[in-house]
């Protein structure tokens, strides 16, 4: 029978495919209308409080403290004296079991710390439900692993805490940051103030309860919230003997001066430009979803985002054209609703960023394309954008944007691209894209940035070592590499060190 034959049954195609609603319930998280200091494994009263809002409708959510170089001292005198009073000398096998109870308690508490997380930051909750919780509880276990293994890490060299660390973490991850920092910190005998950032300290105020859950003893860990006034405290404090530090490159910088002479210990993670690369023989549709997961994921603030994305020439259309479809169907919204994939950017201030950054990259030439998309009225809001017709020079090519923005270039040969792909002051991350795996070899032995993706992008394992070349940084977290900034060593004479 010809095809015009057959009798055309009548379906009933639905034409609507928007998606309902599925909002997760706030219920499971109680949040307290004020948060003290966390300090000695107590509350201690601030003299000044500032209000945390939630920056999908700029809810007020709680009053919250900040904390003056006083009160930092007092949280530093309190880890002293943990470190001094038994912590440094516990065996590591001990240490280990409250490292495990951290990570067990965050698995079983995990979906009200997600929920807490996307309403304080802005995230979608798919990602703080699949990604930060599940990668924060792992890097507690893996850090467990390592605490009575550390003579076996650095055979013969002898390791020993440091001390009292200092630790100032940015918005984009705050819970994951804070298991970045900490669970290696504890893992190396050291004890722990923590910085938390101004716009999102909810989640490491309720981390001060999985802390209290597990016994650990009294101010091993301290947590003092603020602006960045109690960062440059820390910073400033005598009886600090290292600083850990995660954010702007800028204030990095400033850091670096402050300690410089001062014998204290530092490591930096800081910003970030990175090349996303996709050659001709790449697989293209799974090379558009790489490109959106690289710089949509958490709304671009991301230090290693794909925010540069460089498309061989004879692709080049085909791929534009691809992506832009894929960016239609992405869908901005209420980040506790299930179904969102872009969520609220973290601040007002950083909403303002982006749009001066946006702004700047129509008026020096590039095209911008947004899909259609309606923003909620309330909160802070910003359409996944790409431009096209990008120049190296641009400052929307140069600078870090933090936000659902990607540029893109084009290159003609490898060499070519990775020769721009290394234009930029930065070196945290890349990504390539190609069928051939000699290709994948030759580019990441050029490219200069601490991680390469091949094939895949923002890929996250604690025991894989993270961290940056150039104004991105110096030192590494995760792996084994991740224990180093929080020992010190005595070469062992036998081997001649
Ligand atoms: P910052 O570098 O200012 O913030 C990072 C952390 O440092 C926060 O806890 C902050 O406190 C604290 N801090 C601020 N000033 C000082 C200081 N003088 N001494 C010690 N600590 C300080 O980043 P922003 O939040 O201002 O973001 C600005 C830009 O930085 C973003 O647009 C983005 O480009 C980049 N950034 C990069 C990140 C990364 O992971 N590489 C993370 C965050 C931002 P507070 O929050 O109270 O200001």
């Amino acid at each position: 029978m010809a095809e015009l034959d057959k009798p055309q049954r009548e379906i009933d195609v639905p034409s609507d495919w928007t998606y309902a609603s599925a909002p997760e319930s706030r219920d499971i998280v109680q949040i307290r209308e004020r948060y003290g200091l966390f300090v000695g494994g107590e509350w201690l009263e601030p003299a000044e409080t500032y209000e945390t809002i939630a920056p999908r409708d700029e809810e007020p959510l709680a009053a919250v403290g900040q904390a003056s170089p006083a009160d930092v001292g007092r949280a530093v005198a309190a880890a002293r004296t943990a470190y001094a009073d038994g912590w440094s000398s516990l065996p590591g096998s001990e240490r280990a079991k409250y490292l495990f109870r951290i990570a067990r308690i965050l698995q079983e508490r995990s979906r009200e710390f997600a929920v807490l997380e996307s309403l304080n930051g802005g995230k979608p909750i798919k990602e703080s439900r699949d990604v930060d919780l599940p990668l924060a509880a792992a890097h507690f276990f893996y850090y467990a692993g390592w605490a009575d293994k550390l003579e076996y890490a650095f055979p013969n060299r002898r390791p020993r805490p440091i001390g009292v660390a200092g630790q100032i973490i940015p918005w984009n991850f705050p819970l994951l940051m804070l298991a970045w920092k900490i669970a290696p910190a504890l893992a190396c005998g050291n004890t722990v103030v923590l910085k938390p950032a101004e716009t999102t300290p909810l989640t490491a105020l309720l981390f001060a309860d999985v802390l209290r859950q597990a016994e650990l003893p009294p101010g091993v860990v301290n947590i003092v919230t603020g602006d960045g006034r109690t960062g440059a405290a820390l910073v400033e404090n005598e009886d600090v003997d290292k600083i850990a530090f995660t954010g702007s490159t800028e204030v990095g910088k400033e850091i670096q001066r402050r300690l410089a002479g001062t014998g204290k210990k530092l490591t930096l993670e800081l910003g970030g430009k990175a090349a996303n690369i996709v050659f001709d023989d790449a697989a293209l549709d799974q090379a558009v979803e790489g490109i959106v997961n690289g710089i949509y994921f958490n709304q671009g603030h991301v230090c290693c985002a794909g925010s540069r994305l460089f498309v061989q020439e004879s692709i080049y259309e085909p791929l534009v054209a691809k992506l832009e479809r894929r960016l239609t169907t992405l869908r901005v919204g209420d980040p506790l609703d299930k179904n969102t994939d872009v969520g609220a950017i973290n601040s007002a201030a950083q909403l303002e960023k982006i749009r001066e950054l946006v702004a700047s990259g129509e008026e020096e030439g590039a095209e911008i394309y947004q899909p259609p998309c309606v923003l909620p009225e309330k909160g802070y809001w910003f359409v996944p954008t790409v431009f096209t017709n990008v120049a190296q020079s641009y400052r929307i090519a140069q600078e870090e944007i933090f936000g659902p923005v990607l540029s893109v270039l084009t290159f003609r040969t490898p060499e070519e691209a990775v020769e721009k792909a290394n234009n930029t002051p930065y070196g945290l991350s890349a990504g390539v894209w190609t069928e051939k795996g000699s290709r994948i070899l030759w580019m990441a032995q050029r490219l200069r940035a601490g991680v390469v993706w091949a094939n895949t992008y923002n890929r996250f394992d604690p025991s894989s070592p993270f961290g940056g070349y150039k104004e991105s940084g110096f030192g590494r977290e995760g792996g084994r590499h991740g224990l180093e900034p929080y020992l010190d060593f005595e070469e062992s004479e036998a081997f001649g060190g």
